[in-house]
């Protein structure tokens, strides 16, 4: 059966003044390219008359967007739900150093080698003495959920660049030297650091993405191991082509 379609006149209405306004507004714009003040005259008529054209048939003036809002990667926050240390040692009495999200350049990788941050958080808050909580701001399971675990701006010792380090710690669920990481995994990580290079508030760019072992002799994150199939390039293509920018 043939759908029926009703034409309605103010839809038509507003349809062709639709398009006669953006026309209008199209060449407001080509005209401030290329001639100087004493055209602001005739383009405030024109503006007018745009405006007045959406009036006549009930368009509203698109409003200007939003200032871009700080845009959410995770998935979840679980932050609530895990366990938190009271009575750390110095330099973390007082929990995990505050730093601000501008103060924010960096991101790094971990693996978990588990596969529970509700675990693995009541393991760090007895690890040394004790720890504030889990030491990943986010935690990326095998199935590609981003899990959010503490604030952006509460600064994890686990970055191993030493206390007051200014990075994202971003943990990958699993033992990622012995096991690859799934597809979905890779995905929701590469997410995570284009989400940090791109965000607005932050100061993250794609050459302070690294991995824990960049900074200090270990084989976290686990991506230069053979057993797990040196997955580093694969991630790093994923986020190069998330941020559209070309191979080097
Ligand atoms: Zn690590």
């Amino acid at each position: 059966m043939r759908a029926q379609v009703t034409l309605d006149a103010r839809v038509i209405k507003q349809g062709v003044a639709r398009i006669m306004a953006e026309a209008i507004d199209e060449l407001v714009e080509a005209y401030a390219a290329v001639l100087p003040a004493p055209a602001e005259g005739a383009r405030g008529v024109l503006r007018g008359f745009s405006a007045w054209l959406k009036q006549q048939v009930g368009l509203e003036e698109e409003a200007p967007p939003d200032p871009l809002p700080l845009p959410m990667v995770w998935d979840r926050d679980i932050s609530a739900e895990l366990a938190t240390n009271e009575r750390c040692p110095p330099p973390l009495q007082d929990g995990w150093w505050s730093r601000t999200l501008e103060q924010i350049d960096g991101l790094t990788f971990h693996h978990t080698l588990s596969h529970s941050p509700h675990a693995t958080a009541r393991n760090y808050v007895r690890k040394g003495g004790g720890r504030p909580s889990l030491p990943y701001t986010l935690w990326v399971t095998e199935t590609g959920e981003i899990l959010k675990c503490g604030a952006l701006t509460a600064g994890c010792w686990h970055d191993h660049t030493g206390h007051e380090n200014t990075h994202l710690s971003v943990g990958l669920a699993g033992s990622l030297h012995q096991v690859e990481p799934s597809e979905a995994q890779l995905d929701a990580a590469a997410k995570v650091a284009a989400w940090a290079v791109r965000h607005p508030g932050m100061n993250v760019a794609l050459d302070t993405v690294n991995g824990h072992g960049d900074y200090y002799s270990t084989v976290c994150p686990g991506w230069g191991s053979a057993a797990s199939g040196n997955w580093r390039p694969r991630l790093y293509r994923r986020i190069r082509q998330r941020l559209g920018v070309a191979e080097t």
